[in-house]
């Protein structure tokens, strides 16, 4: 079998495959190092937006995490240890990038092609890519032209002196509030282009003691933590899944915060979002307010129009003059998975088998391609929850497979198309009236054609539910 990332989710399935038996598998990994989105992402700041003790595999707790919200150095060492615990090391190739999945239909393998020209055989893939790891760079005429250093967040350039540097930001979402406070100290002066507010909670987040550790390791302490941190975050669910008006209870606590942090009227109105509360990603800081307050760093409102040799410009056309850019400008997600050379049964392009959108069935599985399986596929993000949980259902629904697969037999599993067409239209239909859709914002959530290709619209439970175990009639079976 083949595995694809070594972040949380191929770790998580490496794991689950070696509990079950299976050691004849590989994790292909494209860096030279292990834990995907928490390797990539070194920037100042960056930390985990959900509890640690629920963004964590729930068959490793961790009483030791120093904080509530863990930061990203902790968080990739917990990945470290838990490769090492579980002896997932020798599993992996590093500096293999999978260019190609090719489905040979006599064999019924696939074929894996990587960048150094290697090629792999297969019963078996798991992608494991996660959703947020290719940089998305603003369309602003004259990004070219800038002539001082210029990064994206996920590509942060240590190397580049922010001290005593006129620093522009471009974005504000989850990534940029936590590196603005960061930087802000830092740099002679910060601008930051806000093209629209995000809505922000207050982050309650605070070390934990090496009293309260001792105490997370009497028995059942972490695992009571957990669940009280798992139902204290599925409550925000109902806002979300079940009626956006519900949203209003977080809106109010957002406006709060807004009024309490910032005092000048007129930097809370820029600040302040005319879309509900959920639309986009909800944030938590409480010290990104506050840093918009400091007298050397100024918020441009509607966005960046162009970049020139030593400027950005406003939308307004004023020049606010800058050393350093840096794009907090976010991930391709819906199109990037459409991007990738998947050849299925009969020859079928993935791009072909998904010209009206992205569909899979639980966002594991996807019609013509059998056997491949994927972690964290479309319409399993979420915006109230730790993702780790959801991979944990995934993981656990590939086994279900893999135990059909021995149980008959059969060579591999394909979804039945209608299956999964009926599936996403129950899936389109519940997320029209919902927050992402109908919340009055644009966000990466929506594809091209603003269907929505990424989120979950119910609890995780109902997820964790329904993918418990494969419905072996949703499937046909290849011998
Ligand atoms: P993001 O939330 O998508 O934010 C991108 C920002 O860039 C937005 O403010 C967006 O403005 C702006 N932008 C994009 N194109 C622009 C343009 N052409 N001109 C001006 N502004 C532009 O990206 P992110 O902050 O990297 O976060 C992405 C996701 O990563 C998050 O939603 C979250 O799921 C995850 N994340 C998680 C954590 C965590 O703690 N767990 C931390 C960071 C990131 P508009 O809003 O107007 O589009």
């Amino acid at each position: 079998m083949v595995i694809i990332g070594s972040g949380f989710a191929g770790i998580g399935m490496a794991i689950k495959l070696k509990e079950a038996g299976y050691h004849d598998f590989v994790i292909l990994e494209k860096a030279d190092d292990l834990g995907g989105t928490w390797r990539d992402n070194t920037y100042p700041g960056c930390a985990c937006d959900v509890p640690s003790h629920m963004y964590s595999y729930s068959f490793d707790l961790n009483p030791d995490w120093s904080r509530m919200f863990s930061p990203q150095e902790e968080i990739w060492e917990y990945m470290r240890t838990c490769v090492d615990k579980y002896r997932i090391a020798p599993h992996i190739r590093y500096g293999k990038r999978v260019v190609s999945l090719e489905w040979d239909d006599a064999a019924r393998r696939w074929e894996v092609a990587t960048d150094d020209g290697a090629t792999l055989t297969t019963n078996a893939v798991i992608s494991g890519i996660g959703a947020l790891h290719v940089p998305s760079f603003p369309d602003i005429p004259g990004r070219e032209s800038f002539a001082g250093p210029a990064f994206h967040s996920s590509e942060w350039d240590h190397s580049v002196e922010l001290a005593g540097k006129r620093v522009a930001v471009i974005g504000t979402g989850a990534s940029a509030i936590q590196f603005v406070p960061q930087i802000a100290p830092e740099a002679a002066h910060l601008t930051v282009f806000q093209r629209t507010p995000p809505w922000i909670h207050p982050k309650p987040d605070f070390a934990l003691t090496s009293r309260m550790k001792q105490a997370l390791r009497l028995p059942g302490a972490a695992r009571a933590v957990r669940g009280a941190v798992y139902w204290a975050l599925e409550t925000r669910a109902l806002g979300f899944t079940v009626d956006p008006r519900l949203m209003k209870v977080h809106e109010r606590i957002a406006l709060k915060h807004l009024r309490s942090q910032v005092p000048d009227p007129e930097l809370r109105r820029a600040l302040t979002p005319d879309y509900t509360i959920g639309c986009k990603r909800l944030l938590l800081s409480s010290d990104y307010y506050p840093t918009l307050t400091r007298d050397d760093v100024s918020l441009v409102t509607g966005g960046a129009a162009e970049i020139r040799e030593h400027a950005v410009v406003d939308s307004t056309g004023r020049e606010h003059e800058a050393d350093v850019i840096v794009f907090g400008t976010g991930f391709r997600v819906t199109d990037m998975l459409k991007d990738q050379r998947i050849i299925g049964r009969n020859g079928l392009k993935i791009q072909d088998a998904w010209q009206d959108g992205i569909e899979t069935y639980y966002g594991i599985t996807t019609s013509g391609f059998p056997n491949l399986f994927f972690l964290l596929g479309p319409n399993t993000g979420l915006g109230h929850h730790s993702v780790v949980f959801m991979i944990e259902a995934q993981v656990r629904y590939v086994m279900s497979c893999l135990r059909l697969l021995s149980r008959t037999q059969a060579r591999a599993v394909d979804v039945r198309p209608e299956r999964q067409r009926a599936f996403n239209r129950r899936l389109q239909e519940r997320l029209d009236p919902l927050v992402w859709n109908a919340g009055g914002c644009r966000s990466w959530y929506l594809d091209e054609h603003g269907a929505n290709r990424t989120i979950w619209p119910g609890f995780t439970f109902e997820y964790w539910a329904r993918t418990r175990k494969v419905k072996p009639d949703a499937y046909e079976l290849i011998y």
